[in-house]
């Protein structure tokens, strides 16, 4: 069973949905039932073993849970999933005949468990998809997709659930949507997967995640989907209805990446225009830099030193109080000031300390 094949087939977003966790065998079939005759999912998930961040929380119901799931799957015609977190969930997930496997994003962190996991799969052809570590780092994420390749499996996708974060102000996890987009940069061939879910923690805040993951063409959506999402055992104030998922899903506006002739000229004015201004922008930050080192200058020949705290303190805040004049958070504001600040005191280092090897630079 093809999961990249499937992905690239879906008519619009792949959407895998179902429980956080297994419950019951009630639980699993009737929501799959639910789920599945509305024809907008094209796989199910429950979770058996939940990695829980509280000892004395619902844990999942075990191996037992296996054939609820792959007898509700089949039932209704749609391929399952479940996570695993080490080899032997692989092993019993593998003898049920549950269709992919995911590995969650507090094993993904940790590299003895994914080559454990591995290992586990070496000889089968199960796809699997891998969640983001729970720490913002790209390359450990990259580096359990080397590991299961090197088992042999190449039938992969990523799932982008976001980034432990404490006390966000927002969300349950930070989304940091330039991880994801970094690793489509890095790995154009592995299908990306939003999990709005455990982004946002609360159902009110899953449309504009899907919404913005559409937007920045994700391939699907994994929503966690519950019958009585009150009720559950796991997850309760982020899962939806089935009724609630199709809402969902029905409320996004999906637009496609490919364009016809006329609309890719328009496109491309656009593109141009904003070139000309990161010419121009980029000009100017090479004038600023210029009037930086006049600075270094002078600071050179009146023996003072670079950076002067509290002239950092009054150029900062009077860029920020223009944050909504410019219509740009402040957040942005900051990131930019400081790499221009950065970058500035490296052209001053230069003319303050000509003989010394360049450093900042990388
Ligand atoms: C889940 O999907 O229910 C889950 C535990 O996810 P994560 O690994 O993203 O926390
Ligand atoms: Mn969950």
């Amino acid at each position: 069973m093809n999961l990249q094949e499937r992905i690239q087939k879906s008519n619009g977003p792949f959407i895998i949905s179902g429980p956080c966790s297994a419950e019951t065998p009630d639980q699993v079939a009737a929501v799959c039932q639910d789920i599945a005759s509305r024809g907008n999912t094209h796989a199910l998930r429950a979770g058996i073993w939940k990695p829980r961040t509280r000892p004395d929380s619902f844990e999942g119901v075990g191996s037992i849970g296996l054939s609820w799931l792959v007898d509700a799957g089949k039932a209704c015609g749609l391929p399952v999933t479940t996570e695993v977190a080490n080899a032997y969930h692989v092993e019993a997930a593998l003898k049920a005949g549950v269709d992919f496997l995911w590995i969650g994003a507090r094993t993904t962190v940790n590299p003895f468990a994914v080559q454990e996991i591995a290992d586990a799969l070496k000889g089968t052809k199960i796809p699997v998809l891998i969640k983001n570590p729970v720490n913002p780092d790209l390359e450990l994420w990259i580096g359990a997709f080397e590991r299961i390749e090197k088992a042999g499996i190449t039938d992969i996708a990523a799932i982008h659930r976001g980034f432990s974060f404490y006390k966000h102000p927002k969300y349950r996890n930070a989304p940091s949507w330039e991880i994801p987009l970094a690793l489509r940069e890095r790995r154009p061939d592995i299908p990306l997967i939003c999990d709005p879910s455990h982004i946002a923690g609360k159902r009110d805040l899953l449309q504009e995640i899907c919404q913005k993951a559409m937007d920045l063409n994700y391939d699907g959506l994994m929503i966690e989907t519950h019958p009585d999402p009150l009720k559950a055992w796991s997850d309760a104030a982020q899962q939806v209805t089935p009724n609630g998922l199709d809402n969902l899903l029905n409320s996004l506006v999906y637009r496609s990446s490919n364009s016809d002739k006329s609309s890719a000229q328009q496109l491309q004015k656009l593109r141009d225009d904003i070139e000309l201004l990161d010419d121009r922008i980029y000009e100017l930050l090479a004038s600023r830099m210029k009037l930086s080192e006049k600075v270094g200058e002078f600071k050179r020949d009146h023996n003072m030193t670079i950076f002067q705290q509290e002239h950092w303190a009054k150029v900062i805040s009077k860029r920020m109080t223009k944050s909504e004049e410019y219509d740009l958070t402040e957040r942005f504001i900051r990131q930019t000031m400081d790499a221009i600040h950065q970058e500035s005191i490296r052209h001053q280092t230069k003319v303050m300390n000509p003989n010394l090897p360049e450093s900042g630079k990388d």
